[in-house]
């Protein structure tokens, strides 16, 4: 039993049935070497001795007919060792084998007849002998073909015992029945030997088959999920990174120094280099320039080298024509030779893969993974992913170009070609989305309209070139008397707009008007002349001038108009309306200085009450306005306007100096101890000579510093933090004591709180107002407390105006208060009557003040 037809009895395996073919064509042809020649031999010796028996005429044409086939097969079977036959041919070699097989028996079995001489026994018999032996000869060789054997042995001995059966005589029928008997013996031997070759057979390609299955599975599997495992790892990783440039957008939007940046990460990550640089070069590679270089985690976007090349343009060419070159070891290799001396050697470079980066079907440019160490060889997988890398490269340089023409194009169709400035398109498109955000927003927004006078004498006189530098000149000049935002643009000739938006109030126009108006004005140096020009300015504000950007602009043109009306270099808005609003802001801070210099100004003051004696121990001072046709005005109607025009100096000067010397004279006839607040406004501290002037007034004043506090807001404190602390320490220095006023209101960062040399915190009129009704208030009034006395500081809590809130804040351990409960702010000649009387009856007093 074969082992195939023991695993599979039934199955037919005809991949098996070949290979036994092949095997048994192998064999007959093997075992048959040298067997042609003896044959031969054989038929030679038997020939001679038939030769004078049966005659010449017929020995020698069989002798001719056996040499023949067996010349023949000798041949073909020399072949057939010589040729290396393939296993499917073989079925070819074996049918060839078998024609000359039947070819060979047919000579024999014809001997049988021919070399059968009717007169001699003794021959007849030797004829059958040799024949029965030559059937014997031929069991191992054709024992292998079982079907080969049965053709051979009969037509080869068929005959002979067919002519001895036919003789009749009683010897000659036992030699053909020997014959049979001999004949079938073979064939019987011939059978168990062709099942045993062939099982053999069987069995040995089986396990040659299963034990070859095995093994290259085996090695087969390895080898392949290492490589796969490896090669998965790498691709999947190296895919993900391309996956990932084709998302970048620097690279899509063709922001090229950031794409180099990513596209050389990435490359060091996929291809484990630790330096990727990257080159661009001129159309004639005479020079190669390093744009980017990622070193070890660093980029460097501008490293400055520059390599010359000495090898002609023809080498360089060659880029054209590659995806990727690999160099294992620079030092062997020449290609490299040009960069060696300059580059590669300095930077020990010793294995490099560079990929050229293709644009428009042109090289520009190269991308290089350098390796520092022993040669490495470069892979497939590698050279594939870094051709990959100067393709994306290549993709942020055709996008960047594209971007930069882009550009071009826009800045073309958008701006003046002689100012640069927005020219009337892009004016357009600016004042619509001005007046959209204005309407968003509800801040106002002014288009002014700046007309250059009497330019057209300019270029008559001077020529247009001199015209031309002249308007060069304005633009830039417009530019910086707006804010960046702002809109500057050139609508044609010597015709000018300017949009302001975010307008929180009028004076912004008319401080930009005057700016203008003023920095048009200043001469203009040319090489031989010097120009005077002036410029009238229209004003037309949204919405109360119209609410489109054609409304807008005619009725800008309109005030410009009025503006050269009133004689040129003024400016002019298109509503009275807008008008008088701007005159009246501009009459009123005439107003304000005249105050400061005529004595409207006065200074009032509210007293300041420790709770837990009753006594008053001392006031802040308030300023006051006593406006001649509107009457007494509050701080809120004017110190605005004075900080925006800087008026605020002299006032708080003012109010320093009276202040000091008021609490000085109650120093004198009342309470040695007696102090006075006063209130530092932004504008006042950002004039920074704050010390100094604190210092000179007390000095003048002979007030003691320690009397002296100055208020200070939590907005004014957090502003700019830091530098305003030194001020701050400056002052505490002098030995006045600091305020936080309106505690609560701003956004203070407690942090900072810690930090200002704060002495007292003024809890803000806006948590004491709703202590009865409102418990959130309440809360933080209680914490406010709280921290001060954790921190050290004194409270003081104003605007205490009820008899329940003066209850609860003594309820809260906060003593010091100040109030209308106590007094409203009174004129400095009040302040010592009050003082004295308040020992007589305070609830008096109080009333009176109150109504
Ligand atoms: P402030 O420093 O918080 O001053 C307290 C304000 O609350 C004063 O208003 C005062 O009259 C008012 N007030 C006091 N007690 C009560 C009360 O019980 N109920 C109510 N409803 N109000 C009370 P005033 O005088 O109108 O001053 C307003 C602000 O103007 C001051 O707020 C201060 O920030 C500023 N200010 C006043 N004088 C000066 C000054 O000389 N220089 C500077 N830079 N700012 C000043
Ligand atoms: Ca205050
Ligand atoms: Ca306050």
């Amino acid at each position: 039993m074969s082992i195939a037809s023991v695993a599979s009895p039934k199955i037919s395996n005809p991949e098996m049935e070949e290979k036994v073919r092949g095997e048994i064509t192998n064999l007959l042809y093997t075992y048959s070497r040298g067997i042609h020649l003896a044959t031969l031999t054989a038929a030679t010796l038997l020939a001679y001795v038939f030769y004078r028996v049966v005659g010449p005429e017929t020995v020698l044409p069989w002798l001719g007919y056996v040499g023949m086939v067996e010349l023949s097969r000798g041949f073909i079977a020399r072949r057939f060792y010589h040729a290396h036959v393939a296993i499917e041919d073989a079925g070819r070699w074996l049918n060839l084998y078998l024609v000359g097989n039947v070819f060979s028996a047919i000579g024999w079995g014809a001997a049988g007849f021919i070399l059968f001489p009717e007169t001699s026994t003794i021959h007849q018999v030797l004829t059958a002998v040799v024949l029965v032996g030559v059937a014997a000869i031929a069991v191992p060789i054709l024992s292998i073909s079982f079907g080969s054997y049965v053709t051979f042995a009969l037509i080869a001995s068929g005959p002979v015992t067919v002519n001895l059966l036919w003789q009749g005589d009683q010897s000659s029928s036992i030699a053909g029945g020997i014959c049979i008997v001999g004949i079938s013996l073979l064939l019987a031997i011939a059978w168990r030997m062709h099942n045993d070759v062939v099982d053999a057979l069987r069995a040995r390609l089986a396990y040659a088959d299963i034990a070859e299955e095995f093994d290259s599975e085996v090695t087969t599997r390895m080898h392949a999920e290492a490589t796969l495992r490896k090669g998965e790892q790498r691709g999947r990783k190296q895919s993900y990174y391309l996956l990932d440039l084709a998302r970048e957008e620097s690279i899509s939007q063709g922001d090229l120094p950031a794409a180099l940046k990513v596209i050389s990460e990435k490359a060091s990550q996929a291809i484990s280099c630790t330096r990727i640089s990257i080159w661009f070069m001129e159309p004639d590679y005479a020079e190669f320039r390093c744009t980017h270089l990622y070193d070890n985690g660093y980029h460097d976007s501008a490293p400055g080298i520059v390599l010359q090349t000495g090898q002609n343009a023809r080498f360089y060419r060659r880029f054209e024509r590659m995806r990727t070159f690999a160099v294992v070891d620079t030092r062997e290799d020449k290609r490299v030779g040009d960069f060696m001396q300059d580059y590669l050697y300095p930077y020990r470079v010793t294995s490099l893969l560079g990929a050229p980066i293709r644009v428009g079907g042109r090289v520009r440019g190269l991308i290089v993974h350098e390796h520092v160490g022993f040669p490495r060889q470069w892979s497939r997988d590698e050279r594939m992913f870094a051709s990959s890398l100067a393709d994306f490269i290549a993709l942020a340089v055709a996008s960047s170009g594209r971007l930069q023409a882009q550009e071009q194009l826009r800045h073309l169709a958008n701006y003046d070609k002689l100012t640069g400035l927005p020219n009337r398109a892009m004016f357009q498109d600016r004042i619509s989305h001005a007046i959209q955000k204005s309407r968003r927003t509800g801040k106002g927004l002014a288009l002014l309209f700046v007309d250059l006078d009497r330019f057209k004498n300019i270029n008559d006189s001077l020529g247009h070139q001199t015209g031309d530098r002249v308007l060069r000149t304005i633009a830039k000049r417009l530019v910086r008397c707006v804010r960046g935002a702002d809109t500057v643009a050139r609508l044609g000739g010597d015709e000018f707009t300017v949009i302001l938006d975010d307008l929180e109030d009028v004076d912004m126009i008319t401080m930009v008007s005057d700016r203008i108006l003023e920095t048009v004005f200043e001469p203009i140096i040319l090489s031989e002349n010097e120009v005077n020009i002036s410029c009238s300015i229209g004003v037309a504000h949204y919405p109360n001038d119209g609410d489109t950007p054609e409304s807008l602009l005619q009725n800008a043109d309109i005030a410009m108009y009025r503006a050269k009306e009133h004689g040129r270099n003024n400016y002019q808005f298109f509503t009275d309306d807008m008008h008088i609003k701007a005159m009246q802001h501009l009459a009123r801070e005439n107003e304000l200085r005249k105050a400061l210099q005529h004595g409207e100004l006065s200074v009032h003051y509210q007293p300041q009450v420790d709770t837990s004696t009753g006594k008053t121990t001392g006031v802040e001072a308030l300023v006051r306005w006593n406006h001649p046709d509107e009457g007494m005005l509050p701080p809120a109607d004017f110190i605005p306007l004075a900080e925006e025009t800087g008026l605020i100096g002299p006032l708080g000067e003012f109010v320093l100096r009276e202040a000091c010397a008021m609490a000085k004279s109650l120093q004198k006839s009342v309470d040695p101890g007696f102090h006075v607040a006063v209130n530092l406004s932004f504008g006042q501290f950002q004039m920074r000579n704050i010390p100094s002037l604190v210092k000179e007034v007390l000095k003048k004043t002979k007030l003691p510093a320690k009397t002296l506090m100055l208020e200070i807001t939590e907005s004014l404190a957090m502003t700019d933090a830091e530098s305003n602390l030194q001020l701050l320490h400056e002052i505490k220095e002098l030995g006045v004591k600091l305020v936080l006023d309106d505690f609560g209101t701003g956004n203070s960062s407690l942090s900072y709180l810690r930090k200002f040399p704060i002495d007292i915190l003024k809890i803000d009129r806006a948590f004491i107002k709703d202590l009865e009704t409102d418990q959130h208030d309440a809360a933080i009034a209680r914490a406010t407390i709280g921290l001060a006395k954790s921190l050290n500081l004194e409270i003081v809590a104003e605007g205490v105006e009820t008899k329940y809130q003066y209850d609860w804040l003594r309820k809260e351990n906060c003593t010091l208060m100040q109030g209308y409960y106590f007094s409203p702010a009174i004129p400095a000649e009040e302040i010592e009557l009050w003082l004295q009387g308040k020992s007589e009856s305070k609830k008096k007093k109080t009333k009176a003040s109150k109504t």
